[in-house]
């Protein structure tokens, strides 16, 4: 199990984590929130690239600065900006990748192929990065990530660059992965987690918001998201009016979906809820 405990971390006076507080077991976590919202820096300083100002992490009970390399050894981490090295081969990368992590000599080549093939880049294994495109890119920096076989797998904005379809293979190996190990998914992006992840851990301006399953979380918007058609001059107003709104089309009509506590006009009618209201519910007013 791991525990963030009121971490914070400060860049002068500017809070990128404020007093964070979640919990995680096994399964896959996602991490939703806005760009700027802290989820790399979250995971900077659980992987040990950043040093937190204040607070802990613990791992089953255990302050994971402490345990040091035992619990390093323990993480995957694929970063948001991976800076592999363009003149290596995909092999080439695995086989540094695996040194540095210290795996056995003697498995390392056999280790390093079979998570080419497991991401689907056996045929690409000896061709330079610098050539590959961003889907290729994504998947070998999975596979690098699974080197040391983790327990804590760490994708933050994993699906950036990648097509619909790559989207779509994407999700499934990850879906696949997390029955051995607890991932954490960083992205900014609802659909990319929506039918996978066991819990959702709501971030914004370093602060947890809220954390649940996704059925919890949308039960809690029911009464809360309506739809309406609007007159051609009343259309203007109303987005304006409601930050958080978003214009979705009902049988060939435009029909303004609004995200409010209340009632916003006399023929709005209350809808079923979706994981795409809960994230404009609590990130969708810039303006807060
Ligand atoms: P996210 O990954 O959710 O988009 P980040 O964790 O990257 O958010 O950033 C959180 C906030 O901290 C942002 O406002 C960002 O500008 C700020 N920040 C991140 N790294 C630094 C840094 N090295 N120095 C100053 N501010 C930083
Ligand atoms: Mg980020």
């Amino acid at each position: 199990m791991l525990r963030f405990n009121g971490l914070t971390k400060k860049y002068g006076k500017f809070y990128a984590l404020d007093n964070f507080q979640a919990e995680l077991e096994n399964g896959i976590y996602a991490l939703l929130g806005p760009n700027g919202a802290g989820k790399s820096t979250l995971m900077n300083i659980l992987v040990g690239l950043t040093a937190q100002t204040s607070g802990e992490i613990l791992f089953n009970g255990r302050n994971t600065e402490q345990m040091g390399e035992e619990f390093r050894a323990k993480i995957g981490y694929m970063p948001q900006y991976p800076g592999f090295y363009p003149e290596f081969t995909a092999m080439e990368l695995m086989r540094y990748m695996a040194d540095m992590k210290c795996c056995p000599r003697k498995q390392r080549d056999e280790r390093c192929l079979e998570l080419l093939e497991s991401v689907n880049l056996t045929e690409q294994r000896d061709k330079k990065i610098r050539t590959f495109s961003g889907g290729m890119r994504q998947r070998l920096g999975l596979a690098q990530a699974l080197i040391n076989k983790p327990e804590i797998l760490v994708l933050d904005e994993p699906t950036a660059g990648l097509d619909p379809k790559e989207r779509v293979r994407f999700r499934n190996m990850v879906r696949k992965l997390s029955e051995q190990m607890t991932v954490i998914f960083c992205t900014h992006i609802v659909s990319d987690i929506e039918t996978i992840a066991k819990e959702v851990i709501l971030i914004h301006h370093g602060k947890l918001i809220q954390q649940g399953s996704i059925p919890m979380l949308i039960e809690e918007m029911q009464g809360k998201v309506w739809e309406l058609i609007p007159n051609a001059d009343e259309l203007e107003k109303l987005l304006e009016q409601y930050p958080r709104s978003s214009l979705v089309s009902r049988n060939m009509q435009t029909v303004i979906r609004i995200v409010n506590d209340e009632k916003p006009h006399n023929d709005a009618y209350a809808c079923e809820p979706v994981l795409e209201d809960v994230y404009l519910y609590q990130f969708g007013d810039d303006s807060v």
